[in-house]
């Protein structure tokens, strides 16, 4: 071979080497588009800041990332680039939801039980615009890094991953796929062990004590990773002030309210009556509010998986079709069951929502995520879109909305300066929507192509193809 030959045949090598990323053919059939480089005109763009709605605009992806955004009028499209017509369209970015499981609801008889979703799950929550996800704690720890390791290698179809590991927990809840620790040295022993496994969050539960907390946030600290809790035994004031950096599902697991609470240790009922107690504008809340923000003590808001039954979709956001039969049987049951009798429930949805728009209007950080567990009316994907309605129907902007659920994920994830928001230089995370969100937020099911790092997913395509499939795979 002469160097001629030697030196093109390493620049050939060199660009297959770069080329477009190969795809296994299970996850090729649901790609529907694959350029480079690519423009959508004419469309409605929220850009994720939080910045107003802006009409005819275009948007030029180069090498997949985000080229260039502005109005139609002004922005040139590089010449023969395939130009997508975004009339009558939205596009946002990519969710960033942050309380995402690989699991769901299977309950045995009396007894309250998750499965691994190892298929449908990924595969859901891409359909439903999420590009970046953070699991809130496992049960399958090593299978969410598998599939994390396989979705990336384009071996399998599902957002970008954030693994957070198995729940830290001591013995209360008898859900027989929790892990317990038995001591506050097993703590140190988790967080290293699942770190060095490629996990980059951790999750401390409802039985914790203070000193686990400690071991917990001062071990993840020491390697750069967060931590965030579902509490009752530690107060949200107790574990800001040990220096957790996350909390989940809004006020609704303080038990700061709580009028006889004994030091680390949970008592739901109480934890309830506390909240119900607690007038919505409240000396406590109001105080909790401050010093979280103080604290920069992030909340993670999941609406969905506290949604009242009366009057509402079995399952909301649309996933009924979703759910194998038996478990639509028993949703259907418990929803009609349900109906009219969820007032207290409905009481303490609204007021969770009020503060959890306070502490976003005072300054605070929130994040948003889905929770697919509780009674099972939580389904990936159709949750995180409904999750983005339920905001707007709390008062916040379309704009506020989408920020909670893209811009601020990404923030908090530290991957801000490659997603989160339609600007210039970061990767084509985007969703194309058929219809204004501004004039009606339910258009948001109507997503049509999910962009991941600019290869487009067909959502309806992953939609369908678990149909009937959720509580088996
Ligand atoms: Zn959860």
């Amino acid at each position: 071979m002469n160097l001629k030959v030697i030196f093109t045949l390493t620049i050939f090598l060199c660009f297959s080497h770069l080329s477009a990323q190969e795809f296994s053919p299970q996850v090729e059939r649901f790609i529907s588009s694959n350029d480079n480089d690519f423009a959508i005109t004419n469309v409605t763009l929220i850009d994720g800041t939080g910045s107003e709605t802006k009409t005819n605009q275009t948007i030029i992806i180069k090498n997949k990332k985000i080229e260039a955004v502005g109005n139609t009028k002004t922005i040139k499209i590089p010449e023969g680039i395939k130009v997508i017509d975004g009339t009558n369209k939205t596009v946002i970015p990519g969710l960033v939801m942050l309380h995402e499981h690989m699991f769901y609801t299977k309950p045995f008889e009396n007894w309250f039980s998750v499965g691994q979703m190892t298929f449908t799950f990924p595969r859901l929550y891409l359909a439903g615009g999420v590009t970046t996800m953070r699991t809130g704690g496992s049960i399958q720890p090593q299978t969410d890094l598998n599939v994390m390791k396989w979705i990336n290698e384009g071996k399998m179809t599902g957002p970008k991953m954030f693994v957070t590991g198995p729940f830290i927990e001591r013995e209360g809840p008898k859900v027989p796929e929790l892990g317990f620790i038995n001591n506050a040295e097993e703590v140190g022993f988790l967080v290293n062990y699942w770190a060095d496994k490629g996990v980059t969050s951790f999750k401390v539960y409802n039985n914790i004590t203070r000193e686990d907390l400690e071991i917990c946030v001062t071990e993840a600290h020491k390697r750069g990773l967060k931590v965030t809790g579902h509490l009752c035994s530690l107060t949200y004031a107790e574990a800001s002030e040990i220096g957790i950096d996350n909390l989940e599902h809004g006020f609704m697991a303080s038990s700061d309210f709580s009028t006889d609470k004994a030091e680390d240790l949970c008592d739901p009922y109480s934890a309830r009556r506390g909240l119900a107690n607690e007038d919505v504008n409240g000396k406590n809340i109001n105080a909790l509010i401050d010093l979280l923000i103080k604290n920069k003590t992030v909340i993670t808001t999941t609406p969905n998986v506290f949604e009242p039954y009366t009057d509402r979709e079995i399952v909301p956001g649309g996933g009924f079709d979703a759910l194998i039969p038996q478990i639509q049987e028993r949703l259907k049951s418990n929803h009609e069951r349900s109906q009219g009798r969820d007032a207290n429930s409905l009481a303490l949805f609204n007021k969770n929502l009020t503060w959890v728009k306070r502490f976003y209007d005072k300054g605070g950080v929130l994040v948003a995520g889905t929770d697919p567990t509780g009674a099972g009316r939580t389904v990936a994907g159709y949750a995180n879109q409904r999750t983005v309605e339920i905001l707007v129907e709390a008062g916040f902007t379309v704009e506020e909305a989408i920020k909670v659920c893209t811009l601020n994920g990404a923030t908090f994830l530290d991957i801000n300066n490659n997603t989160g928001s339609l600007e210039v230089g970061k990767t084509a995370d985007l969703i194309l929507i058929n219809g204004n969100l501004n004039t009606n937020i339910k258009d948001i099911r109507n997503m049509e192509i999910v962009f991941k790092d600019g290869i487009g997913f067909d959502s309806k395509a992953l939609f369908e193809s678990v149909k009937g499939k959720v509580g088996l795979n």
